[in-house]
């Protein structure tokens, strides 16, 4: 039997003082990643600081005509709130394309931010996984890597970040608010999370200390054209292959303002600035938007099981930003593509 600690955080203050005393600890919310990964014997935490019942469970306006997001609302009540299904629906598409019913229920928005790459090997301690123990290998790169990278690997790590909430979030341009023991910073989404180079233990730019409090959404939230496509192998239950979260601005049938990011292809969500500004005063058709992902793709890797998902990926961005361009978006009841 593996022991560790418990206690629960009456504040965030006491929280971050705790984490500071006990530097083996996590903190644990819905604990829908971690449990399972202690369970596995993949983390050994210490210690673990419950925050679930910190006062950070809020969706409010922000006097900029934004939104905040306490870290701890359910992925279930953020998907379905009134205000996120009518200015923000990208994330609420995105937020109903993982995982089931009882996980959203259960799962913060804090921790879906943080959660970890479901690459086989990294959840099989009996295999070489440098995320999970560095410098002992990588397994995926010779092995089974049909769900992994073909976009900003390393030869370290090739695991993809499994969140569909955050590729709406990449689109979006969130702020995350952390605070720990040196206080409170922002952190732009773009730089959240990070790619794995040779340092694949870090999924992010989070120190270890530092809690999630809030996520901040700008005022725009492209909800007449977007779309969120999750392109998997069962209709519900499954990550991403590939996924695409779109925000257009249209000014008749030309694009004003573009964004696309990618899910399921690498380290982070992934967003190509050039990509997107090709796509700026252009008409919204089909040869436009190929064009745009042809730029995204041309520096697309494959490994010997996953290349599939180079050509998965120019037609889902491709028929995403058709989608969004339309004003039809991709229906999370009826997955059936558009
Ligand atoms: Fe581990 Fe990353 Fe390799 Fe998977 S791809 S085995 S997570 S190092």
């Amino acid at each position: 039997m593996i022991s560790f600690q418990y206690s629960r955080a009456n504040n965030i203050a006491e929280a971050v003082r705790v984490m500071a005393d006990n530097p083996g600890a996590k903190f644990i919310a819905g604990g829908t990643n971690l449990v399972d990964l202690m369970k596995m014997d993949v983390e050994r935490p210490t210690k673990l600081i419950d925050v679930s019942k910190l006062p950070l469970d809020k969706v409010e306006e922000t006097t900029g005509g934004g939104l905040r997001i306490g870290a701890l609302v359910r992925n279930s009540d953020l998907a379905y709130h009134p205000l996120v299904e009518r200015r923000y629906p990208v994330l609420s598409s995105a937020l109903l394309a993982g995982a089931s019913q009882q996980l959203r229920n259960m799962a913060s928005v804090g921790g879906n931010l943080l959660q970890r790459t479901r690459c086989p090997y990294f959840y099989d301690v009996a295999t070489s996984c440098n995320k999970r123990e560095a410098g002992s290998g990588c397994s995926a790169v010779g092995g089974l890597n049909r769900m992994n990278a073909i976009l900003g690997a390393s030869d370290s790590c090739i695991a993809v970040h499994p969140s569909d909430m955050c590729v709406a979030l990449a689109v979006l341009e969130a702020k995350i608010y952390v605070i720990g023991p040196r206080g409170e910073r922002v952190i732009a989404f773009a730089d959240f999370h990070r790619l794995p180079e040779d340092m694949p233990q870090r999924d992010n730019n989070l120190n270890m200390d530092e809690l999630v409090t809030a996520i901040e959404l700008p005022p725009q939230g492209f909800a007449a054209n977007y779309t969120y496509l999750k392109v998997r192998d069962r209709l519900s239950y499954a990550f991403a292959l590939v996924s695409v979260a779109v925000g257009l601005e249209l000014d008749g049938g030309r694009v004003k303002e573009a964004r696309f990011a990618l899910g399921g292809v690498a380290h982070k969500p992934w967003r190509n600035a050039q990509a997107e500004a090709v796509l700026s005063d252009r008409p919204a058709n089909e040869a436009t938007f190929t064009h745009a992902a042809d730029l995204v793709l041309r520096e697309a890797k494959g490994f010997e099981h996953n290349t599939f998902k180079i050509e998965l990926a120019r037609r889902a961005i491709v028929r995403a930003l058709s989608q969004a361009a339309r004003g039809t978006s991709q229906s999370q009841s009826n997955k059936k593509i558009a």
